[in-house]
């Protein structure tokens, strides 16, 4: 176990919401941030962060909603304007692919809001940055 002021914090935004996207601590980046499918650790059994403040709720759905509507909107409507499909082939091949991205982003998303409240200091995370070379207290 590494000490938790030895514990290399992602450097930006993004790298915490990578880590969490891909399933690991925003913070460390080394151990497992969820249990289950949707529900995270308690605790990260490396850097010791109490992840139960984190209150993702409705949020990585609606992100997932957005994402997969944008990516399906322009292939309904190349499926309807150039194949020229019937309405109900395309329903047969839009709904299990939008089952299958929604079912896919959901764990990503509510990683990456659980990194953004980390990050940003939500819900009773306290504010960490790495210190950088060159910074003054
Ligand atoms: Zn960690």
């Amino acid at each position: 176990m590494r000490a938790a002021d030895q514990t290399p914090l992602p450097g930006t935004f993004p790298a915490a919401a990578l880590r969490a996207a891909r399933g690991h601590c925003p913070r460390c980046g080394e151990a497992r941030l969820f249990r289950k499918w949707l529900k995270p650790c308690d605790s990260c059994s490396a850097c010791q962060i109490d992840w139960t403040p984190q209150r993702a709720d409705d949020f990585p759905a609606y992100i997932a909603i957005i994402v997969t509507g944008h990516l399906l909107a322009p292939l309904i409507i190349l499926l309807s304007k150039d194949f020229e499909l019937e309405p109900l082939a395309i329903f047969a091949l839009v709904v299990p692919l939008a089952l299958a991205m929604m079912l896919g982003l959901l764990q990503p998303a509510k990683g990456a809001v659980i990194a953004a409240q980390w990050w940003f200091g939500l819900n009773g995370f306290r504010k960490e940055r790495p210190i950088l070379e060159g910074d003054s207290a």
